[in-house]
């Protein structure tokens, strides 16, 4: 529809998760229009992540070295381990200030349509830490929406078993929605109301 270097930045833009036609459009104006260092200063940080972050070798979470900021905070809980899909639900946890112990990250959610089963999920990972470390809790926070509960639900069945108490956050958050769309409060309260799975 464009002319070269427009319509590949339109085109990239557009492969971007959340991002349709329009607003990959919208975008590449806007960039067009701003000066040369603002858009340095995007395509900087981009290279910039690119180069420098990874996952941690530990929890999933993103990391500048080897073990993420909260793997290697020594102040933090080694008995309890939350349990969620994706590092944003991390930081969204973080801002509630309710949870003192670490974190594992899965990379997603159960979703057999998506193609995505057990195996494509941290999980063997998980069942490791918990022959290596002191975990007596893990809380599952997965999503409120289908394939949340879901993955919930086979982690729990798979794990209750090896002896580990696994606790799901309490009821009122938004549901069908993602953890990190909760305010919060509300996500603060589903944490400090967090209940046993019956399995
Ligand atoms: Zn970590």
């Amino acid at each position: 529809m464009y002319e070269g270097a427009v319509q590949d930045l339109i085109d990239e833009l557009g492969r971007l998760p959340g991002i349709g036609p329009k607003s990959a459009q919208r975008i590449s104006f806007h960039l067009m229009q701003t000066d040369a260092a603002e858009a340095q200063r995007l395509a900087d940080a981009i290279t910039k992540v690119k180069a420098t972050i990874r996952f941690c070798a530990r929890c999933g979470n993103v990391s500048e070295g080897e073990r993420c900021r909260i793997c290697s905070d020594a102040r933090r809980d080694d008995t309890v381990l939350c349990v969620v899909e994706e590092p944003r639900d991390v930081v969204a946890i973080e801002r509630t200030r309710e949870f003192r112990g670490r974190y594992h990250v899965l990379g997603g959610a159960i979703s057999p349509i998506d193609g995505v089963g057990p195996d494509e999920l941290r999980i063997k990972e998980l069942i490791d830490r918990l022959d290596a470390e002191p975990i007596a809790e893990l809380i599952l926070a997965t999503n409120p929406n289908v394939e949340g509960e879901a993955t919930a639900s086979y982690l729990s069945r798979l794990l209750t078993p090896l002896g580990v108490r696994t606790t799901r956050l309490a009821s009122g958050l938004p549901v069908g929605g993602d953890l990190d769309y909760a305010d919060e409060v509300t996500l603060g309260r589903a944490f400090a109301g967090r209940r046993d799975i019956a399995t």
